[in-house]
């Protein structure tokens, strides 16, 4: 393919937008027939409000169809969401949900082909070419991470790098030596690597070939993304994806950065009202709310985000054609995200309810040198006799066993918090809302 097209795939890419929902409206009706003649779960939900595949023939028929969320896909657990044949499966991966706080995620070969697909549609995107690298410091494990711009940086033709999350001297030692001209990562992260690179005296903007971003799986302020810039010396796109869909790669900025494009011919994208259920107009705020329309191993069809943002269809500027979705301005439920895993208050008051000696407890988030800081204070109980410094072990090693987020943990006198016992026991506090984190955007 030649390096200087606009597209990687220019068929799909700029499909007029009747044609694409010609497409969306077949591929719902065939994802809803395959959900419902395979997964129990799907099949139940639907026997429950009376419909049937044959009530699907038009894209607006989508509406019909009840919402999903992580609350009722937590009871699919653990193969009531697949919709093949368990020996077709080729990779999992794992969501996180408010109570079991696992929900795998299965995927075929063909499930990895279209998600190595749309990120290297991404990739593209944002400048990046055939013989480059890509240096990928997003996690990779279980949650899908890394994963995504890995097989979309080998689909394109670049060399991927999976550098994970860590290693700061190692990565900036890679960035300037190797000479990387892409990197993709959480901001907060870009943020402490950028610094680090400033404490060791190394001015990336000049001394690597480093020229894109790409930043995603935790909130981003403009003011973020131009820190990001300056420090790294790129251009910094945002990029969207949930666990549940195999993210990232649903969506990301193209250069006109005017939303984010979502891609129609693997995803539905609706925006609601979250109180009503009911579609908003185009362009008004709401919950987005995805439909995995390609999906061959995992049925996730009208499944809620709880992101708040708006979803526009006119044609951008650089020509493709798929529905934006614009900045996440913020949630519907009480979800945190800590390091990049999104963190239930509820779950961790599962695992404070593992220690009989403690009370109430008080948390608080906040913005350490860019990177996420979190720490839990603990009331010891009246008249409780415990080794202080053993509990704080423990209760510490819990919750990073749960949850996999590490914090600080502090055993505080009874009644120190100024909490009751009432519901709920305990107190967030986020000052990284107050930091720039989820400033104002577009
Ligand atoms: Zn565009």
């Amino acid at each position: 393919m030649p390096k200087t097209k606009p597209f990687w795939n220019p068929e799909i890419e700029t499909m007029p937008r009747q044609d694409l929902e010609a497409l969306q409206a077949d591929m719902l009706r065939d994802v809803v027939d395959r959900a419902y003649r395979k997964s129990p779960f799907y099949r139940d939900l639907y026997r429950k409000v009376g419909i049937t595949p044959r009530d699907i023939r038009s894209l607006e028929d989508v509406r019909k169809l009840p919402f999903v969320d992580k609350e009722l896909a937590d009871r699919a657990y653990p193969f009531g969401m697949l919709m093949c044949e368990r020996s077709e499966l080729r990779q999992v991966h794992a969501a996180t949900t408010p109570s079991r706080q696992i929900l795998p995620i299965w995927a075929t070969e063909a499930d990895l082909d279209r998600w190595a697909e749309r990120c290297a549609r991404i990739l593209w995107m944002v400048g990046l070419r055939p013989g480059e690298k890509l240096q990928n410091a997003f996690r990779f494990g279980l949650s899908t991470g890394g994963f995504g711009f890995h097989l979309g940086a080998m689909r394109m033709g670049m060399t991927s790098i999976p550098a994970s999350i860590g290693g700061t001297d190692r990565q900036i030692d890679f960035l300037v030596d190797l000479g990387v001209e892409g990197i993709a990562m959480m901001p907060s992260y870009g943020l402490f690597l950028g610094m680090r690179a400033l404490e060791r005296g190394i001015d990336l903007g000049r001394e690597s070939n480093l020229r894109v971003g790409l930043f995603g799986a935790e909130p981003t302020s403009t003011r973020m993304k131009t820190r990001l810039a300056e420090l790294l010396g790129i251009k910094a796109y945002g990029e969207y994806g949930m666990n549940e869909f195999l993210g990232p790669g649903m969506a990301c900025h193209c250069p006109f950065k005017k939303g984010m494009h979502a891609w129609g011919d693997q995803f539905l994208v609706e925006c609601i009202d979250p109180g009503t259920g009911e579609p908003v107009a185009e362009g008004n705020s709401g919950e987005l709310v995805w439909t995995w329309l390609s999906a061959e191993a995992t049925a996730a069809i009208r499944f809620r985000s709880h992101d708040i943002s708006r979803v526009v269809w006119k044609r951008c500027r650089c020509g493709r054609t798929h529905p934006r979705v614009r900045r996440i301005s913020g949630r519907t439920d009480d979800a945190l995200s800590i390091g990049g895993f999104v963190i239930y208050p509820s779950r961790l008051q599962d695992v404070m309810a593992l220690f009989p000696d403690v009370g109430p407890f008080q948390v608080i988030l906040d913005s350490v040198k860019g990177l996420d800081d979190f720490s839990i204070s603990v009331e010891l109980r009246k008249g409780a006799e415990v080794d202080e410094r053993a509990l704080t072990d423990r209760i510490r090693s819990a919750v990073c066993s749960y949850l996999v987020c590490t914090p600080s943990v502090q055993v505080v006198p009874a009644g120190s918090l100024g909490l009751s016992e009432a519901d709920p026991p305990f107190r967030i506090i986020d000052y990284r809302r107050f930091s720039g984190r989820y400033g104002a955007e577009e």
